[in-house]
């Protein structure tokens, strides 16, 4: 689908809905593209690729494409294994803004802190 002037490019609906498309064309349903263990090795190759972006010092073009190549398989594995991650997203943020921070060897981490000291 070519983006038009009365689609909305930052909604989530509009992204999903390109993925679903995607997935559609190329019949992901019946030929294992939608299996969760091919999905989560594609998320690691991907993963792998951002990561030889940023040790390998590639430009912030790069480097987006790779996240972008991530975020559409993200969005491609809430189609595959049906869950709303619009509605994921948000209760999670909810979560994390209720989180406190600490400083863990330089660094920031946001996290429940079970069983730290
Ligand atoms: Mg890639």
């Amino acid at each position: 689908m070519e983006p038009t002037d009365s689609m909305n490019m930052d909604s989530y609906k509009t992204m999903l809905a390109e993925v679903q498309a995607f997935h559609d064309k190329h019949n992901f349903k019946e030929t294992g593209g939608e299996e969760l263990t091919y999905r989560i090795a594609l998320m690691a190759e991907e993963l792998g690729e951002i990561s030889s972006c940023v040790t390998k010092g590639k430009n912030k073009e790069q480097l987006a494409e790779e996240v972008a190549d991530l975020f559409i398989l993200i969005l491609g594995t809430a189609i595959s294994a049906d869950f709303d991650l619009n509605q994921a997203f948000w209760s999670k943020m909810k979560k994390l803004d209720e989180r406190k921070s600490k400083m863990i060897n330089g660094r920031i981490r946001v996290s429940e802190f079970r069983d730290a000291d």
